[in-house]
């Protein structure tokens, strides 16, 4: 599945894909559960303590996608970093007791010292190891709309979790609203934020001349999507903002997903065929006046749950989610 000329190195044992959907995994979303389970057994564990148990226990893997850019997956979202002369800039910094093992495995990347930790969204799974990288020497930059939510209390409504605002020690201190470029380290990296999607604060960070492309959690690879509703995230915005990605990308490129392996341009038009499908299947049965349980009985993704169905939102819970947030 991934490129063939991606070079891997394992900082410690690991067990792959474990720590895949680490957020739906947690809370029982991975196996097919019926939603009335689902929201007994998040409602019952502490969400993030859970997780961070959970991350200070996985390895961190470490695969070199360009002679400066290497990808790192742990029990958060897909991170990233740029090294060289103008210091590291870091791609999402995972639960807060990865952190250690984080900073090991880009100590062995490189002895470039610490610069920028860009935030690819709010999510606890990207964000919650912000302090101690900023301990470690980050600044941190995000949208706007990340800085908020960070310095607020936020809740996930899918998953019945809740999270206290952070201390201002993981608040973001550069922000933007639409655009904004990075000269470093040999490249030019552009960061833009997309209409909401999987949330309000989603960006994306491409680095042009090595041809990586961090498309943050618009994409879920492989898998039915998490979208956030109660952070403004749609299922029209996630279509928007995969072809977005998409045309930004060419054949070499290599994607990383907010979830999932490392992924390719075939792979990503194939992601973003699946999302409109499903969004025409439910958008006709919802103008034809059917309910959301209505529409969930008739299972609208039946003929790709054998392909997408695994690993992610169940089939009968992202049907419930493009059926609340599809416009029509
Ligand atoms: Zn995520
Ligand atoms: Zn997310």
């Amino acid at each position: 599945m991934n490129p063939t000329d991606s070079t891997q190195r394992v900082v410690s044992p690991t067990t792959s894909r474990r720590s895949f959907l680490s957020m739906a995994a947690v809370a029982g979303l991975a196996a097919a559960t019926p939603v009335r389970s689902i929201a007994q057994a998040a409602a019952q564990a502490d969400f993030r303590t859970t997780s961070r148990a959970a991350a200070a226990k996985t390895p961190i893997r470490v695969t070199q996608l360009a002679p400066n850019v290497h990808l790192l997956q742990g029990y958060g979202g897909n991170m990233a970093v740029q090294t060289g002369p103008d210091g590291k800039v870091l791609i999402d910094s995972s639960y807060m007791p990865a952190a250690p093992r984080i900073l090991a495995a880009l100590d062995s990347i490189s002895k470039d010292p610490a610069a920028t930790l860009i935030n690819s969204h709010w999510h606890v799974d990207h964000v919650d190891g912000n302090q101690p990288m900023h301990e470690a020497g980050f600044r941190i930059l995000a949208h706007s709309k990340t800085r908020e939510r960070l310095m607020t209390p936020q809740s996930i409504a899918l998953l019945h979790v809740s999270l206290p605002a952070y201390p201002a020690a993981a608040w973001p201190v550069t922000t933007f609203d639409q655009s904004l470029t990075l000269w470093r380290n040999g490249d030019q990296l552009t960061l833009a934020h997309y209409a909401p999607a999987h949330t309000d604060t989603d960006i994306y960070i491409h680095f042009p001349n090595a041809n990586v492309l961090h498309v943050a959690d618009i994409w879920f690879n492989g898998v039915y999507p998490l979208i956030d509703e109660s952070s403004g995230g749609n299922i029209d915005g996630m279509i928007a903002a995969s072809a977005h990605a998409l045309n930004l990308a060419d054949a070499q490129t290599k994607i990383i997903p907010g979830h999932g392996p490392l992924g390719t341009r075939a792979q990503l038009v194939g992601y973003h065929a699946m999302l409109s499908t499903v969004r025409d299947r439910v958008a006709t049965l919802k103008k034809s006046g059917l309910t959301e349980a209505e529409v969930v009985a008739r299972k609208p993704t039946a003929s790709l749950d054998a392909q997408w169905g695994k690993g992610g939102m169940t089939p009968d819970v992202f049907t419930g989610i493009v059926y609340r947030t599809v416009r029509v």
